[in-house]
């Protein structure tokens, strides 16, 4: 459902950060642009033919969000395009402003909820990730009714989102999931997402934000998917 520029988490050496994008008419939409993405995207030649852009924000750790600022020059100065930026909070202006990007040079849709272009809507959901800043999991909604659930960097699903998975209720699940033992909810261990996700339900989860103690072969192992980049 959705394509991926990365899926490694901040410290892993080999993969480039977690970034997704997918395509609906003549609008890019990217989850995420962190500090590898933007170049990453360059190369994928993911801009080409995009009318619009927008880039849909989990919380602004720099693996999520570093390559932002150059996103937003490109775009403007190369490509013609002021690009939409949805993310709940004013602080991703302030990120923006001290590197060089004015509010005249991106539009910022602010608040939990957001119709996009294309019929495409997000819905924002508060996830267990760091005390320090905010930082969200989404829900998308695309036209047809498909529904896609993106945790961003959490280490707990949410029982109501777990409840509706379990139900059917997600085309796609993806899943930060760690291989590493870190106290509190940083990121989902895999040991865990196995506790929660019954072996029949795996098929729709995909595994993403992974760091070098959990392979692709290990997810795969368990029944869940990795991501092609
Ligand atoms: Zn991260
Ligand atoms: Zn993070």
């Amino acid at each position: 459902m959705l394509r991926f520029l990365g899926s490694g988490s901040a410290f892993d050496a080999f993969r480039c950060d977690t970034s997704a994008y997918f395509r609906r008419g003549d609008t890019l939409f990217m989850i995420d642009c962190g500090s590898t993405a933007f170049k990453c995207a360059l190369r994928k030649r993911i801009f080409e033919g995009a009318e619009r852009v927008c880039v849909i924000l989990t919380h602004l750790h720099m693996d999520h969000c570093g390559s932002l600022s150059q996103l937003v020059m490109y775009l403007l100065y190369k490509c013609g395009v002021k690009p939409v930026i949805v993310f709940p909070d004013r602080d991703v202006r302030e990120l923006l402003r001290i590197t060089g990007v004015g509010p005249d040079m991106y539009v910022h849709i602010s608040g939990r909820g957001a119709e996009l272009p294309e019929g495409v809507k997000v819905r924002y959901l508060e996830s267990a990730h760091v005390d320090t800043i905010n930082c969200y999991s989404l829900e998308l909604s695309l036209p047809g009714g498909d529904e896609i659930y993106y945790s961003g960097d959490s280490g707990a699903i949410p029982d109501a989102v777990l409840e509706k998975f379990l139900d059917g209720g997600y085309k796609a699940f993806y899943q930060d999931t760690t291989g590493e033992r870190i106290q509190g909810t940083v990121h989902l261990h895999i040991e865990d997402l196995c506790r929660l996700i019954p072996e029949d339900q795996r098929g729709r989860v995909y595994c993403i934000h992974l760091d070098p103690l959990l392979t692709e072969e290990r997810v795969r192992r368990r029944g869940f998917n990795s991501v092609e980049i």
